[in-house]
């Protein structure tokens, strides 16, 4: 007989500060750049567009604790702490001598980890005396967030969601619009670089990068309006680091530490949060500090029709398709890059971000590329064995997760996998339609 095992802190127990990983890096991650100056930006540069205090995490480097404001930690209690499962079930499938653990994020109440940073960012525009937020959205998952984060702390909300996605997912919107939000199909006709786009090509399906650059053009030509960012960013990681600290908590109580830990990669805010606090230890036994770090195998699995980290190439690179954000350094495709039409929306992103792409060029982790049809193969088993269907992203975490396991089962090797579930696919089912009617292909990446 198999069975889940799931371990939940208290609310005691519960984090109470994130971790700052820029903090405790040998190498820091390089500045962000002014496209026009090519000089440094700086939190002032930044809070013109973000809210002020999130400017300043973004370029904090020496902090490695930052508390969570007591408003966000109460909101954090509607849904926190979440699941850590051992996944006997997929084990015994596999029939592999790994032990698998999963942290559920998909028991949040928008379905993803992405409110983990949605409230936060929210709750700092509120306190800052904004009244109006704006943002991008691929899937919907982050425009949802946001929705819902927005009308937590009392504050307006218009998203721009890839046109492709919106079509792919029109649920999400129906979520944003239930919690007081406006939502556009991006590229859209209500700002200059929509119209741009457009005219460039009608037929645009968009891209988290169109989306970017109409949210950043709406959010510095309306007063009190600021721009929030679900991924990539450096502040954003910072609040997903939830997840790692009360993952590491969790996993002492199944008394076992992680080999390997594997998290699906958009722009790397779910694999930054599950895996910083645990690199922590790895950062400071090479300062010095402790001796009681263990090495461990960091994988994120990235959609092999958009690989950014294997593929991409280490430079200064917009974040955006139009050219609006600072300069980041980062691995990527190239802000041009117009991803494959796959159904994991929140992985179709051009670039890394510059925390997680100083880390992987410093050796620390490594990218693993899985094609789509792999990763709906490897939903299906874990929805079949332990009964919660995944989002198509998280998907990408299940299908490396299951090459490890698989590994261990050729080799012996008892290894302890823990991956991040960042989402369920229960809007997502036109993408598990397509794959079980056999429609769904491949999508090889042609440099
Ligand atoms: C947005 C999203 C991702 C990708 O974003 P990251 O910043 O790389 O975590 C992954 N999974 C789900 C469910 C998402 O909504």
């Amino acid at each position: 007989m198999s069975k889940q095992k799931r371990f939940l802190l208290s609310e005691a127990e519960l984090p109470t500060q994130w971790y700052n990983i820029q903090a405790d890096m040998k190498n820091k991650p390089l500045p962000p750049l002014n496209p026009a100056t090519k000089e440094p930006v700086s939190v002032d540069d930044l809070s013109h567009v973000f809210a002020h205090e999130c400017a300043k995490q973004e370029l904090d480097q020496t902090h490695a604790w930052i508390d969570i404001p007591t408003e966000v930690l109460e909101r954090y209690k509607y849904y926190r702490s979440t699941p850590l499962v051992r996944a006997y079930a997929l084990e015994e499938a596999l029939g592999t001598p790994a032990h698998i653990y999963f942290k559920n994020e998909s028991v949040s109440p928008l379905g993803s980890h992405k409110i983990n940073s949605a409230l936060p960012q929210c709750y700092y525009c509120k306190q800052e005396g904004v009244t109006n937020v704006t943002t991008e959205t691929g899937a919907g998952q982050w425009g949802a967030a946001l929705s819902y984060a927005a009308k937590a702390f009392g504050l307006e909300c218009a998203v721009y969601q890839v046109k492709i996605s919106m079509l792919q997912k029109p649920y999400r919107s129906s979520i944003m619009r239930t919690f007081g939000a406006t939502v556009e199909g991006s590229p859209s006709m209500s700002t200059r670089a929509g119209k741009d786009i457009i005219t460039a090509d009608p037929n645009h399906p968009g891209s988290l990068g169109t989306a970017i650059s109409e949210a950043i053009e709406l959010a510095t030509t309306t007063p009190n309006c600021k721009y929030t960012l679900g991924s990539v960013l450096n502040h954003v990681a910072l609040h997903q680091t939830i997840i790692g600290l009360e993952a590491e908590k969790q996993m002492a109580m199944a008394g076992e530490y992680p080999d390997t830990i594997i998290a699906c990669f958009g722009g790397g805010s779910n694999f930054g949060g599950l895996a910083f606090p645990f690199m922590r230890h790895q950062l400071q036994m090479e300062n010095g500090k402790s001796s009681n770090g263990k090495w461990i195998d960091f994988i994120a699995a990235e959609p092999s029709s958009c690989p950014k980290l294997t593929k991409g190439k280490f430079e200064y690179d917009f974040g955006d398709s139009a050219g609006y954000t600072p300069l980041l350094p980062m691995y990527t495709l190239g802000h041009d890059f117009k991803p494959a039409n796959i159904h994991a929306g929140g992985l179709r992103y051009h670039g890394a971000g510059v925390i997680v792409s100083q880390l992987l060029k410093d050796g620390y982790m490594r990218g693993m590329d899985i094609p789509q049809t792999e990763s709906f193969q490897a939903g299906l088993l874990f929805a079949r064995t332990e009964s919660i269907i995944p989002a198509p992203e998280s998907c990408h975490a299940i299908a490396a997760t299951i090459r490890e396991a698989l590994k261990c089962k050729e080799t012996g090797e008892q290894k302890v996998i823990l991956f991040n579930l960042s989402g369920h696919g229960l809007i997502d089912m036109t993408a598990y339609d397509s794959f079980l009617n056999g429609d769904l292909q491949d999508f090889e990446y042609k440099g």
